[in-house]
């Protein structure tokens, strides 16, 4: 039996829900985010690196069994933070791993758990004022009981961190440097509230300058580096004060995963792209006042991380106070097994 073969109105509308997310980059980029919901004492969950935008094209949903992994939560057993162990293989059809967030949707009681790297509440998150202001701007929602989260690693210390600062009725979950978790009793609920609730963090991206793509493309000419498909990435190099603010360092982890941590600048000599030395290529180089490129190594992640980090920075006003990850939690990033694993899947 498959998630697809069992399928009935909620489950269905939970995938629409999440290819709807998937596809827009202001809600949710790339493998990022993941949506789940429990039924018959099994969590299904969105699998790891797969997007929400294949949600309907494709079967990306993995049956992990509710109860050994709480109790395994509980008791802090490692295995709960890859959580393969308590797979349902019987339920399995597509054989892919869960969510490396698979813990977080397990320790929140609602049946229907959604969590999303949402650019304007990351552009709150990253702030040291962004509890208060998340209060401020949700302070009208009477249905709304919200929980800030302090940055913890995804996965089991993030669980135990949600775990810890919610109760039963905690349905908006503000992750601090990392994104948004929304809970309720059905699919149609969350959606309504998540709509809500990224209405309310909303703020208009700082413009930028045009990037001159022609000018690009002759200082790439010859080198490792390509352009972003997007040009809305550029905007981060073009624009002074977000420049600024991404080379404070990481803001969020699918940053550190995707393009390696802080932001790495080239320079331009004699017209042609100088990259900065490093014992590996960096996945991204801004050129300030210029616009980026990525390595011709990067994937499909790294397009869509960098034009995450430039409409995050768009909206983090020049003056606010930020937090960035420390280096010892970008570490705990990279050399991360369930990370390589996401990221080997997610082409
Ligand atoms: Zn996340």
């Amino acid at each position: 039996m498959t998630l697809a073969s069992n399928d009935d109105g909620e489950l269905l509308a939970l995938r629409e829900l999440s290819a709807v997310l998937g596809a827009d980059p202001l809600r949710t980029q790339g493998a990022g985010g993941n949506t789940s919901i429990k039924r018959d004492g099994v969590l299904w969950i969105k699998a790891s690196g797969t997007w929400l935008a294949e949600a309907l094209a494709r079967d990306i949903m993995t049956p992990v069994r509710l109860d050994p992994l709480r109790e395994a939560i509980a008791r802090r057993d490692p295995r709960a933070a890859a959580a393969v162990d308590f797979v349902d293989p019987d339920l399995n059809a597509s054989g892919l791993r869960p969510s490396i967030e698979t813990s977080v949707h397990a320790v929140i009681p609602s049946p229907v758990v959604v969590h999303i790297h949402c650019v304007n509440t990351i552009a709150l998150a990253v702030r040291r004022d962004g509890e208060a202001l998340v209060r401020e701007r949700l302070g009208r929602q009477a249905d709304v009981v919200t929980a800030f989260v302090p940055y913890r690693k995804p996965g089991l210390p993030l669980a135990i961190a949600v775990s810890e600062r919610s109760t039963v009725d905690t349905n908006v979950f503000v992750l601090a440097n990392h994104g948004l978790v929304v809970a309720g009793a059905t699919v149609a609920e969350v959606a309504d509230r998540i709509a809500r609730v990224c209405n309310a963090f909303s703020a208009p991206a700082r413009p930028a300058p045009q990037p001159d793509i022609q000018a690009l493309s002759s200082i790439i000419e010859g080198s490792e580096y390509r352009l972003p498909p997007e040009s809305a990435a550029h905007a981060v190099a073009l624009d002074p004060k977000s420049l600024a603010i991404a080379s404070r360092g990481s803001l969020y982890p699918d940053h550190v995963v995707f393009l390696g941590p802080g932001l790495a600048t080239g320079t331009i000599v004699g017209g042609r792209l100088r990259a900065p030395d490093g014992p590996r290529p960096f996945p991204m180089l801004a050129l300030p006042g210029v616009g980026i490129v990525l390595h011709r190594s990067a994937t499909k992640n790294a397009d869509a991380m960098a034009r995450c980090l430039a409409d995050v920075a768009a909206r983090i006003p020049e003056d606010a106070p930020t937090i960035v990850l420390t280096a010892a939690e970008e570490r705990e990033l990279m050399n991360w097994e369930a990370e390589t694993y996401r990221q080997s899947i997610a082409r």
